[in-house]
């Protein structure tokens, strides 16, 4: 039994860069997951190839598993990609119904990209592959493998948040793409709410969710905690911060994220608790994402003008509120800000899990987690202090709570945390979903299934 696993995007691409070739890694927390996967069991890694370089690697073998990509061209690329992947669908399952897309050309553009997946996952196929397919860039592929006649196992698991039914049949094509990922034996999700709203749409497009009933399991992707609580960091220049608070944040640059409703709580905290002036200094990190779609780089800008206001309204000489980094940076000084940070800031609008969480609960060593009650992980972070993030005073007492906050209180609700995502880790995870793989492929049918050992995360 051998696993081929289908994400968008490569684990590793190559570049030339100043004529020089260079591999880089993908180092997004899915990506981390499975190749800890494949570097344990062998096996196929079907991607896209977006190195500047990849055409000279369509074939690879790389720390123990074979990477087979498809090339797409710029057009592809495009309406596959930015217009209908993260123009249309993105927006869609995070309820931004005012940046969604409607682009019948990228339509036809991620069909004709799912396809090529689909054609490059069954020149690898044999009989006992058990095929892995990862989230809404490749929603068509379960089906367009049935339709070519393939029985073997699909695994289908989604990392976003799935929408209401009402909201997610807003979507020309809700019919076709739902009724693709049903095709899959197993399909994973992170929450019970996201597994709860893809039952109500089947019920809504299809008029009943029968079929469906033991496909679908929750597996909240855990970390590696192991990793994160080492002491594999760099030093900070912590004399910078003069006895202050260090409130940390780390982002993509995405309009899911919240970055602009929380600098606008960091405000309110400054003028609501006049006496917090001075106590703390904001550390927002920003990674770049996604640069080829409008509606990011018009983010940038607000947030950009929206931090210069702020700074320009309460900064002096010694002391500015808000230091901004944008760009990407290394996970060791990732790893120092969770140690150093007494306050992880992390307040996304709706986020379909969230890593950098519990990466912070791993590494931190003293420190206080903020968290949207819209996020993914919140639903098993409920030590953490939830916060609504759409409310910037609420943020802003919560904050000042936190600044305050009892020793005691802190390393209660700290070990607790760690205790969960220990519990709930990537080897976890993994071993979840292969267990439930492998008995569904043993006994041939979803009937042997036990539902016990599924939905083991907690509720
Ligand atoms: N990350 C990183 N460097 C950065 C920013 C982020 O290594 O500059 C990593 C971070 O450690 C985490 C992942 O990127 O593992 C972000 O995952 P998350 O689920 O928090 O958000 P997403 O970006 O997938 O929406």
């Amino acid at each position: 039994m051998k696993y081929l696993v289908v994400t968008s995007r490569a684990p590793v691409s190559h570049e030339i860069v100043s004529g020089r070739e260079s591999l880089k890694k993908n180092v997004g927390g899915v990506v981390t997951a499975l190749r800890r996967l494949m570097m344990q069991e062998g096996g196929t890694w079907v991607s896209w190839g977006d190195g500047n370089a990849d055409n000279r690697y369509l074939e690879e073998e790389y720390e123990g598993y074979h990477i087979s990509r498809i090339m797409l061209e710029q057009r592809e690329k495009k309406g596959f990609y930015d217009d209908y992947s993260n123009g249309t669908l993105w927006p869609l399952f995070h309820y931004f119904r005012d940046q969604m897309k409607l682009s019948p050309n990228g339509y036809k553009k991620y069909e004709d990209v799912n396809r090529k997946f689909a054609e490059k996952i069954m020149e690898h196929l044999t009989k006992d592959t058990i095929i892995w397919v990862h989230d809404y860039q490749l929603m068509l592929v379960p089906g367009m493998l049935r339709e070519k006649g393939v029985r073997n196992l699909i695994i289908f698991t989604w990392h976003i948040p799935w929408v209401a039914s009402e909201f997610y049949s807003i979507l020309p094509e809700a019919k076709i793409l739902l009724s693709s990922v049903t095709k899959a034996d197993m399909i994973t999700f992170h929450t019970h709410l996201y597994e709860r709203n893809f039952h109500e749409s089947a019920k809504m497009l299809f008029g009943s969710d029968e079929g469906l009933k033991d496909k679908t399991f929750v597996f909240s992707l855990g970390i590696d905690v192991k990793y994160y609580s080492s002491n594999n960091f760099a030093g900070l220049p912590s004399k910078a911060l003069k006895g202050r608070k260090l409130i940390f944040s780390v982002d993509r640059l995405d309009y899911t994220k919240g970055l602009i409703s929380r600098v606008m709580a960091i405000e309110t905290l400054i003028k609501k608790f006049p006496k917090s002036r001075e106590k703390f200094i904001y550390v927002m990190v920003v990674t770049p994402s996604r640069t080829s779609v409008t509606q990011y780089e018009e983010l940038k800008r607000e947030l950009e003008m929206t931090i210069g206001r702020v700074n320009g309204l309460y900064s002096d000489l010694s002391w500015q509120p808000i230091v901004y980094i944008y760009r990407k940076v290394s996970d060791t000084l990732l790893m120092s800000y969770y140690r150093k940070a007494d306050i992880a800031l992390i307040t996304p609008l709706i986020d379909g899990l969230n890593l950098v969480s519990k990466e912070f609960v791993a590494a931190s060593q003293n420190g206080i987690l903020i968290l949207s009650e819209f996020a993914g992980a919140a639903f098993n972070l409920k030590d953490a202090i939830l916060v609504n993030p759409n409310d910037p005073d609420e943020v802003a007492q919560k904050i000042h709570e936190a600044m305050f906050m009892e020793p005691n209180e802190i390393t209660r609700r700290l070990w607790a945390l760690k205790r969960t995502i220990q519990k709930y880790d990537l080897e976890w995870w993994l071993n979840s979903i292969k267990n439930e793989a492998i008995r569904i492929h043993e006994h041939g049918g979803r009937d042997f299934r036990s539902k016990e050992s599924a939905h083991n995360s907690p509720e």
